[in-house]
């Protein structure tokens, strides 16, 4: 059916390159492009000789120029970004000088302010829909899934939702005493930054971790979670009619937190440069330097991940609760894709997505949250592509 051009090779998008080669008859060619071609190479090698043609290049995603030549070289229907939010800026500028649909899973973030929010990619959408291109902002699982959840739960179940709880639990134990699941950097910003939740037409602010429940997950039990600033409230609360409120919870073990503090404390989480021994560096890019690399987690994370979302809100006159989840087990993604169930969980539909653009399934010019668009189709790809969900009319609500 058409070609993608993959950007970054790390634990996401390996998951989300196997899933294209499962998915061949939509995926007939894709170009892996990063900043270490290396990566490229190794993937290539383990997935070369199935239906889908794989090709391999370098790029600095942070160079327009460079991106602009590497898309018109490959010609690709789709750019799938699984590099760093960082770059999406840069890689849409190249989408649009090229008129190439986007697709990423995380919003832009300036690298020197731990700020995520839609505004700069939302200025693009003018630009996209003039140049009859579509951007599908946020095609993962927290955001993607949550948010195809939120439509779906919309458009069968609710007249009008008016509270959205988003629970993410990760009970997987990698067996070390710190690792992050995804990007340490990225996911370290994420969870030393100010929490905060949209109630009644603004965000109220927390600070970091202030706000802990205890919730008794399906299939995994009790767990201590905290909630996060996220980045699909921002959307969920522009395109949800009638929502009074949105909160997002993550789970964390306690060794997980300690460790954290400890190196807040000292510094090491920072993102202000310092100088040492007559060079400029970035404390939190050092620590990750240090620290596991996600895509090394698969073959030591054990346990399971449940995300979803609870709903409340009316249906015929009447209150109404719904909760919608995925249950993924680490082992299995890991025998599957070499991946453990985080990447596993956000490079499925990062696939979905840009099949769903590929396909023409999706196909309304401009630049979109995922949620603007049908859920039908998306939810029904879930089933067939690895994350089955799962759905309780009675869940245990979050206070
Ligand atoms: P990794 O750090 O494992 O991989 C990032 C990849 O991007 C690496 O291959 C890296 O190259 C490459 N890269 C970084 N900078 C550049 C650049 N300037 N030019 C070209 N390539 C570059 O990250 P993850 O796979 O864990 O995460 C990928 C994305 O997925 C992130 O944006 C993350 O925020 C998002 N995410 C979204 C989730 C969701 O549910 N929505 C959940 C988890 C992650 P190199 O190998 O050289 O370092």
């Amino acid at each position: 059916m058409g070609k993608a051009l993959i950007i970054g090779c790390g634990g996401v998008a390996q998951v989300a390159i196997h899933k294209c080669c499962q998915n061949s008859a939509v995926f007939e060619e894709i170009c892996i492009a990063s900043r270490t071609k290396s990566k490229c190479d190794a993937v290539k090698a383990k997935l070369d000789g199935g239906k889908t043609k794989i090709t391999t290049a370098q790029v600095d995603a942070d160079k327009v120029d460079e991106l602009v030549a590497l898309i018109q070289r490959e010609k690709p229907d789709v750019v799938l970004n699984l590099a760093l939010p960082y770059q999406d800026l840069t890689i849409m500028d190249a989408c649009l000088a090229t008129r190439t649909n986007y697709v990423d899973t995380a919003n832009y973030e300036p690298e020197d302010t731990a700020k995520f929010e839609y505004k700069w990619q939302w200025a693009y959408r003018e630009r996209f829909e003039q140049a009859g291109i579509t951007a599908l902002l946020g095609s993962g699982f927290d955001p993607g899934v949550t948010s195809v959840f939120s439509a779906y739960a919309l458009k069968h179940q609710f007249d009008e939702i008016h509270y959205i709880d988003i629970l993410d639990c990760n009970a997987g134990d990698h067996g070390y005493p710190f690792a992050t699941n995804f990007n340490p950097e990225i996911n370290i910003r994420e969870v030393s930054a100010n929490g905060s939740y949209w109630e009644d037409g603004h965000w109220v602010e927390t600070k970091p971790m202030e706000i802990k429940r205890v919730y008794d997950f399906p299939e995994i039990g009790e767990k201590d979670m905290y909630l996060l600033h996220h980045e699909e409230i921002e959307s969920l609360a522009l395109n949800m009619p009638g929502i009074k409120r949105i909160r997002f919870f993550m789970t964390f073990g306690q060794s997980y937190l300690t460790h954290l503090r400890c190196l807040e404390n000292v510094g090491m989480t920072s993102i202000e440069p310092i100088e040492y021994q007559g060079m400029q560096i970035v404390p939190l890019q050092f620590l990750k330097a240090v620290l596991p690399d996600p895509a090394s987690l698969g073959p030591r994370t054990k346990g399971k991940t449940n995300i979803g979302c609870i709903f409340r809100g009316v249906n015929d006159g009447k209150e109404k609760t719904y909760y919608l989840y995925n249950i993924c087990d680490h082992q299995a993604c890991y025998k599957e894709t070499g991946m453990q169930a985080v990447a596993y969980t956000t490079g499925v539909p990062a696939m979905i997505g840009a099949s769903m653009l590929l396909s023409g399934t999706w196909n309304t010019p401009g630049v979109h949250n995922i949620e603007e668009f049908d859920p039908d189709p998306f939810m029904a790809a879930l089933n067939k592509w690895g994350l089955p969900w799962k759905e309780s009319f009675h869940p245990d609500l979050v206070d």
